[in-house]
């Protein structure tokens, strides 16, 4: 019987049956990748400098996203792929086996919907929402090009044009108004730089 992960030289392809994993090694995949409950893995696929995971939903209906009827009636099924936060060098590729579904109310507007998982990805998106939020805290902090080079390092290769719109599309952290006001933050002394000083009282330092 062989196992569900298959090695980097395994001769795997896209013909072969899907190898089903252990049950007790598909929970421990699950638990390990902090993936949602209601995903189960497939299969794994152990590459030099990636690690797959093909992975199904255990529901056995979907709420249309429309008219929120539920619907075990599948139509078709198609594959989602999408990028998820690196494990040790090696970038993660979840392969999402997504459904399809029949919409029961004639009185719907769409006749089939496609199952959705709000808590692995938004609608749409080709990568994870824990990927998202880690490339929007690098790009806030670094910048296009400097947060461009550091995920790149990190098998989270984005380039500067997708840094820039995710810039552009994240919320800047808010923070709160201040309450008091230092002398320095009315720029009294103007023939010099303004500079935060806080090292009480006193002359400021020369700078
Ligand atoms: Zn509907």
């Amino acid at each position: 019987m062989r196992s569900g992960i298959i090695e980097e030289n395994d001769p795997h392809s896209p013909g072969d049956p899907l190898l089903k994993m252990n049950p007790l090694l598909a929970i421990f995949a699950t638990q390990f990748l902090l993936l949602p409950a209601d995903l189960h893995v497939e299969e794994v696929l152990l590459e030099k400098n990636r690690l797959m995971l093909v992975l199904s939903s255990t529901q056995l209906t979907a709420a249309c996203p429309y008219c929120s009827s539920l619907s075990a009636h599948v139509h078709s099924h198609y594959t989602r792929t999408l990028v998820d936060l690196p494990w040790k060098a090696r970038a993660v590729v979840l392969r999402v086996q997504v459904r399809r579904f029949f919409c029961p109310p004639a009185a719907c507007a769409h006749r089939t919907f496609a199952e959705q998982f709000p808590a692995l990805a938004p609608v749409f998106a080709r990568r994870t929402s824990r990927q998202l939020q880690r490339l929007c805290q690098i790009a806030l902090a670094l910048g296009g090009r400097p947060a461009a080079r550091l995920l790149s390092q990190q098998a989270m290769p984005t380039s500067f044009s997708t840094v820039l719109r995710l810039l552009r599309h994240s919320s800047v952290p808010s923070f709160p108004s201040p309450r008091v006001l230092g002398i320095d933050d009315f720029g009294a002394e103007k023939r010099r730089p303004l500079r935060h000083y806080t090292g009480g009282f006193g002359a400021p330092p020369s700078y």
